[in-house]
């Protein structure tokens, strides 16, 4: 083994970073490892307006701010790819490299949803997109769809009205987002509802989406939405391929922690969207975060 760090956190979103910040500053040796940009899905969220102190400020600044603070004590950051962690608390990495730790803390989160339907797959970045921040501005006076009735649908909804004519496809008659961003949504001349719909095939023209067929659920009776952008924002599954092998999952993916956010196996740790829990905030990561590395400092310490 070439590498050794007291504590290695695979993914620098809100609950990464947060576990960081606290780990180093107790004099731990950190890595803090990401195979995309620092701050998770934060860099891909309009605005946040429910983390506390910090106002309305865009998922960008928070990000950039948290990751500053992160690494402003002695953490080292880095690009890495882990492909496998095991019992043992080595971190591989998908370009070979093997790390040891004392502590292992997976705060790799969650990723989008694919809606699962034909044209789908073959149209992203052809019209349908994750990420209203990151191509919301290539769809200027156009129409385009989100499916969807969640925070993230609502939310990138509004974001995505300052250049765009927005429908939300809903499958029940009822959001399931918070009652304050419904509001926006339903006061905005830009954008249109359609509830009790689901989407059955993204059709393209030119290699272009061109609309999008819904089913009534009630009638079946289907009827095709011309749009040149689709944006699924139908919920999360967490991203945890590199644990298949060490049991600390639910059937549906999420890790199972106790208080401390400590998996079954002693010394593999886990924070943020990714655990099993119930509320999934940028708030609620941060707070696992510190926990999971302040139980890490004292069971290091007491080693
Ligand atoms: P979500 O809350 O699970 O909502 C997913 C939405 O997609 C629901 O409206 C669901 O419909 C719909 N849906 C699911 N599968 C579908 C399908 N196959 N076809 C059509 N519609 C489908 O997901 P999310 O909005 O990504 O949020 C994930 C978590 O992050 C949540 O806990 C959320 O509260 C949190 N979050 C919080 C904030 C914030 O606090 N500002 C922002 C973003 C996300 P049904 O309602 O009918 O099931």
């Amino acid at each position: 083994m070439e590498r050794y760090y007291d504590l290695v956190i695979v993914g620098a979103g809100p609950a990464g970073c947060t576990a960081s910040l606290y780990a180093s500053r107790a004099g731990l040796s950190t890595l803090l490892l990401d195979n995309g940009a620092p701050g998770g899905k934060l860099i891909k969220t309009f605005e946040i307006a429910n983390y506390p102190g910090t106002g309305v400020l865009s998922g960008v600044d928070l990000a950039m701010k948290m990751f500053e603070q992160a690494t402003a004590f002695g953490a080292t950051y880095e690009y890495g790819d882990v492909a496998e962690i095991t019992k043992d608390k080595v971190v591989k990495l998908s370009d070979g490299q093997e790390i040891q730790a004392k502590a292992v803390l997976i705060a790799t989160g969650t990723k989008e949803r694919l809606l699962n339907i034909p044209g789908e797959k073959e149209n992203i970045g052809r019209g349908v997109s994750f990420c209203a921040v990151c191509d919301g501005a290539f769809f200027k006076d156009k129409d385009v769809v989100v499916i969807g009735g969640g925070n993230s649908a609502l939310e990138e909804s509004m974001y995505l009205t300052k250049f765009a004519n927005v429908t939300i496809v809903i499958r029940r008659d009822v959001f399931r987002a918070e009652k304050q961003i419904q509001e926006q949504v339903e006061a905005n001349d830009k954008i249109k509802i359609i509830t009790k719909h689901i989407p059955k095939e993204i059709v393209s023209e030119n290699g272009k989406v061109s609309g999008i067929v819904l089913e009534n659920v009630d009638t079946h009776e289907t009827q095709t939405i011309p749009c040149s952008g689709i944006f699924p924002y139908v919920g999360q599954d967490p991203m945890t391929q590199s644990l298949k092998d060490l049991g600390v999952c639910d059937e549906r993916g999420y890790v199972i922690v106790d208080k401390n956010m400590e998996t079954c196996i002693p010394g593999i740790y886990a924070a943020g969207d990714v655990i099993q829990k119930d509320l999934r905030q940028v708030v609620t990561a941060t707070n696992d975060g510190a926990i999971a590395a302040q139980h890490i400092f004292h069971s290091i310490s007491n080693l």
